[in-house]
């Protein structure tokens, strides 16, 4: 069989005022191909001055005076335009963003262009339904007061590698259908896929200067995004470590801020639970794009009574998965996305494993695959943990679930288990008993919890961490408001 061509890549130039920019410098990042460690192309190294232009764009957009009025069912219109657009070139896109982030073809045909569409189209609908309200005012005389809700102004918005474009969607779905113009600045192994987003909005009739890309470093052109006095709000999504960085750097100026941040989400098993359908949900959430999703269940905690049945059955679960090229379509599980996010899962397995936990299943893969340089790591399972190892307290992102025993049925104990970590992004309960599972519900600390499943997403529900994972909402009504300011209007007639 002949391969597909692939994708055609976009120009290493940032996407400002609605067409391609020519960089401020000549400083360029290589992408590379996660399965074989190739050098495919390059993007922007973008600075100081290429993210000025593209907020002086913005600000343009959004306020300059005599500008046309782009109303919500523009947006609207624009945002379904854009969801359309996409979907009639899903293929393009889920081979584009398999190549640069080293995804299965498998996976970004069914999860990451949908997931864009679906949510682009979640928040076309918001454009038209914002309203602020009004109320009956108690001075003596006549008054009359409302609160409108008006858009927040210039946001930055900061994307990490692991849902590139759906993480892009996500971000400007409720951003532009508020009515704020946006500087992105995706992730510098994957901006391929947003730099061509941002093309097809321009084509969309998002008018120029709505939605703006600047790719780069995220200590250059990430720092300065977030620096610029004329964002009045940041958006990120990342790391722990780079998100309490760039939080401190808006509390002092007092922007606007939400993050979305790391998780080391907790998986409860009890003891009446589906175990079949526990472990594919269990599988699922751990091994889907190789570990790299913040809400990942990675630590499991199962009643010793079906600890060796379900371990079992996950493992079996991992080692059927087919590893390989991220372009056959058969393949399930692909290569992390680089050698230093490689080193960094290979550190952790070998850290618990000389602490005394157990490899129960998978491991790295040395180069066996795909030309031999492709940062591969199977489905892994670490049994025998303790609650204070490293790779059992922070975040690994990676296919590597963790795996410790409880034997109490006391919900207060086994929740006090699951609670044992600085994170609270997700938390995940399985068992058929209703009065547990809420009880559960009512204890678990974390922005999310899920009963009987592993994932899936609806964007009308709020996402976002308690604790070390994240400030603020995104997605739903809330992260929709997250683009809005209140304005008190009082009146005396
Ligand atoms: P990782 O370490 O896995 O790359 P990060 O949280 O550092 O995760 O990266 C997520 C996003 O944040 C990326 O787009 C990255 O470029 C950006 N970023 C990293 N450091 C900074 C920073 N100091 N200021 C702003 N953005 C940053
Ligand atoms: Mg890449």
């Amino acid at each position: 069989m002949s391969q597909p061509a692939l994708p055609v890549l976009p120009p290493a130039r940032h996407h400002i005022g609605g067409s391609w920019a020519q960089p401020s410098g000549g400083a360029t990042i290589a992408v590379e191909d996660p399965s074989t460690g190739q050098t495919i192309g390059d993007i922007s190294a973008g600075s100081a001055e290429d993210i000025d232009a593209a907020v002086s764009a913005a600000q343009q957009a959004m306020y300059a005076p005599g500008r046309e009025r782009w109303t919500p069912a523009q947006r609207q219109g624009a945002l379904l335009k854009l969801a359309d657009a996409l979907e009639a070139r899903a293929e393009e896109f889920a081979r584009l963003e398999s190549l640069d982030a080293g995804k299965p073809i498998f996976n970004t045909r069914i999860v990451d262009v949908p997931g864009a569409v679906a949510a682009l189209r979640y928040f076309a609908g918001w454009a038209t339904k914002l309203t602020g309200e009004t109320m009956e005012l108690s001075a003596p005389g006549n008054w009359h007061g409302h609160v409108r809700r008006e858009p927040v102004g210039v946001v930055g918005q900061i994307v990490p590698w692991n849902y590139p474009l759906m993480g892009a969607a996500c971000k400007i779905g409720p951003a532009l259908a508020a009515g704020c113009a946006v500087v992105l600045k995706p992730a510098e192994q994957t901006s391929l896929s947003t730099l061509r987003l941002a093309e097809l909005a321009s084509e969309c009739g998002v008018p120029p200067g709505y939605f703006n890309v600047v790719t780069g470093f995220g200590a250059e052109a990430g720092a300065a995004l977030v620096e610029h006095p004329d964002v009045a709000k940041i958006s990120f999504t990342g790391s722990t470590l780079t998100g309490r960085r760039i939080a401190e750097s808006c509390g002092r100026q007092i922007k606007r801020c939400t993050v979305e941040l790391g998780g080391k989400s907790p998986v409860i098993v009890l003891p009446d639970a589906d175990l079949d359908a526990a472990a594919r949900g269990i599988a699922t959430s751990i091994f889907f794009n190789s570990g790299q999703t913040c809400s990942a269940g990675s630590r499991l905690l199962v009643h010793g009574s079906v600890a060796d049945d379900l371990v079992q059955r996950i493992a079996a679960i991992g080692a059927a998965m087919t590893i390989g090229a991220p372009s056959d379509p058969d393949t399930r599980l692909g290569p992390l996305i680089s050698a230093a996010q490689f080193a960094r899962v290979s550190g952790f397995v070998a850290s618990a494993q000389s602490e005394g936990a157990t490899l129960a299943a998978g491991g790295a893969l040395d180069g066996a695959i795909a030309g031999g340089r492709g940062h591969y790591f199977r489905p892994t399972i670490l049994a025998d943990v303790t609650a204070r190892m490293a790779a059992v307290e922070e975040e690994i992102f990676g296919p590597v679930l963790c795996v410790a025993r409880f034997e109490t049925e006391d919900l207060d104990e086994i929740a006090a288990f699951a609670n044992d970590t600085s994170y609270g992004l997700a938390s995940y309960v399985w068992t058929r008993d209703l009065a547990r599972a809420l009880g559960l519900i009512d204890r678990l600390r974390a922005g999310t919890v899920r009963i009987n499943s592993g994932g899936g997403n609806d964007f009308s529900m709020p996402v976002g961490g308690v604790k070390q994972s994240g400030s603020g909402r995104e997605n739903g009504r809330a992260g929709i408001e997250a683009y809005t300011e209140l304005k008190a209007v009082t009146m005396v007639y």
